[in-house]
């Protein structure tokens, strides 16, 4: 039932940028630092905080004063140390934060690919 998993035809790496991939269906991704520390699959990423999502934001209507802030900081320092491949189905990326554990299969980066089109396969 599932789809084949999609290969990655090219991989460029910034290691202060994020990564980029060309897949083999002609598709193509960034990603930026940030979001791929967020969608960090490790089982201490994912686990840790149940199934409450960090990233959806509500437009809440209560007027704003009030712990709204922001880490800045933390996204700027954020950087990748190195990238290595693993096994030719996955990537795993030392952060500059210490975490190194996050396997990124290509499976799950194709998955959450960012741009608009798959953003729009991925609403319920
Ligand atoms: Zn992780
Ligand atoms: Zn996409």
């Amino acid at each position: 039932m599932s789809l084949p998993p999609q290969e990655p035809e090219h991989i460029a790496i910034s290691k202060s940028k994020g990564i980029k991939i060309d897949w083999k269906d002609r598709h193509h991704s960034e990603y930026g630092l940030a979001y791929l520390r967020d969608e960090c699959p490790c089982a201490t990423c994912t686990g840790a905080h149940g199934t409450a999502p960090q990233k959806s934001s509500y437009g809440a209507n209560g007027g704003g004063s009030g712990g709204k802030e922001l880490f800045p900081m933390y996204k700027a320092t954020l950087k990748m140390l190195s990238v290595e491949a693993v096994g030719g189905y996955a990537i795993r990326i030392d952060w500059s934060d210490g975490h190194n554990t996050g396997i990124y299969s290509f499976d799950h980066l194709r998955r959450i690919c960012p741009c608009a089109e798959c953003g729009a396969q991925r609403e319920p």
